[in-house]
């Protein structure tokens, strides 16, 4: 059945694959950004679909619009660029999930709402099950987006509790892929850029902090499944990739698959930078009947494709 679907940040690197996708199964989206992160560019090739509805629009205020499901994913998600502004940041998240959950409430509506391993900050148990509640600083600088994206869960699951509203939350592991933002200081993006532009690899600390990396299409089909099961099940669930790597074996693939002649050098490492980071997506693999599918290899390879183009059309990095 064709569903209205409203996807807020849908012109950022998540999202902007989110409303892709859903076009491609039929729907009618609704993409609302404020274009802090996201880009035209990433929904350029959108533009023309009949489906397709964009609106420029900050989710801090109020929005008043007829439809059928959100995925509610506007918040700048890397240090960066969640830094630059971190009250805008908390808002964001906490103003912006009251304004979503006011509008499913209105509409009966059904919501998904983007969460964060960093919910679980610098955690001290590995993988991280749903269960753990985390190891979070509440006055760091990363505590703008953590404490944000914390509260904004506080907020999902008051509101199924007290109004019952139709919402979701799923807990999104670092991923990667085309679109990312070229400098937003991310590891894949920041390490394909460099190899392709032959600069030294930049490795924060000694490079043996590990992270887990999900390749853009295996997020995107955990959040249709998600959003696609009963009321009952409103998660937080866990999606990521399992296949934990350390920095310094990111770094190394990234030279050899790209060819490039960049050498790794250490820097010193950012303050709050967890030491490892694992998803355990066994309630995933249950209850979505879901795991992925794109190997860091394979994956890598497109990003840097993607990167690549980017690069030579004169495109790359840039000031936010
Ligand atoms: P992104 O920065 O590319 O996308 C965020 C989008 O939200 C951008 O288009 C930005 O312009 C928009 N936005 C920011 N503030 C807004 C506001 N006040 N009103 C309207 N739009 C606003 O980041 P992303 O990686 O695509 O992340 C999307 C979501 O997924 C975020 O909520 C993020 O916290 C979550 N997430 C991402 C990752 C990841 O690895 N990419 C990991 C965990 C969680
Ligand atoms: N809201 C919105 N769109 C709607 C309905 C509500 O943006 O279609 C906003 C509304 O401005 C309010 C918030 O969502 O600030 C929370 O709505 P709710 O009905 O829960 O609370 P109340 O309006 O009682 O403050
Ligand atoms: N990192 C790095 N070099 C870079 C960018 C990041 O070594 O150029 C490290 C960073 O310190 C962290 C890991 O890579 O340990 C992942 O960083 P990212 O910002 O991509 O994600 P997050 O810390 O939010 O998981």
């Amino acid at each position: 059945m064709q569903k209205r679907i409203l996807v807020t940040g849908g012109a950022g690197f998540l999202g902007s694959h989110l409303c892709e996708r859903l076009l491609k199964d039929g729907h009618d989206v609704l993409c609302v950004d404020n274009f802090f992160t996201g880009s035209r560019r990433n929904i350029s090739h959108l533009l023309d679909n009949r489906n397709f509805e964009l609106l420029r629009h900050d989710v801090t205020f109020p929005l008043y619009v007829e439809i059928d499901e959100i995925y509610n994913l506007a918040c700048p998600a890397s240090p960066i660029h969640y830094q630059f502004d971190p009250v805008q940041t908390t808002k964001t998240s906490v103003m912006g999930v009251i304004n979503m959950l006011g509008l499913t409430k209105r509409v009966k509506a059904r919501m998904l709402q983007a969460s964060t391993s960093e919910v679980y900050g610098d955690p001290t148990i590995h993988p991280q099950p749903e269960e753990y509640w985390g190891n979070v600083n509440p006055i760091g600088y990363r505590s703008c987006y953590d404490e944000g994206k914390r509260c904004a869960e506080t907020l999902v699951v008051d509101y199924i509790r007290q109004h019952k509203v139709a919402a979701k939350i799923v807990r999104i592991f670092n991923t990667y892929g085309p679109r990312m933002h070229p400098n937003d200081g991310r590891v894949v993006s920041n390490f394909v850029v460099q190899a392709l532009s032959g600069k030294d690899i930049t490795l924060y600390g000694d490079g043996s902090q590990t992270r887990s990396f999900c390749y853009v299409d295996d997020l995107i089909e955990a959040m249709v499944r998600m959003m696609a099961t009963s009321h009952e099940m409103t998660g937080p669930i866990n999606i990521g990739n399992p296949n934990e790597f350390t920095i310094r074996e990111l770094g190394e693939l990234v030279v050899q698959l790209t060819g490039s002649k960049s050498k790794l050098v250490f820097q010193p490492p950012p303050a709050d930078d967890p030491k490892q980071r694992q998803p355990d997506i066994s309630k995933a693999k249950g209850l979505l009947r879901w795991e992925p599918t794109i190997a860091l290899r394979d994956g890598l390879i497109r990003t840097i494709g993607y990167f690549d183009d980017l690069l030579r059309r004169g495109d790359g990095p840039h000031e936010i």
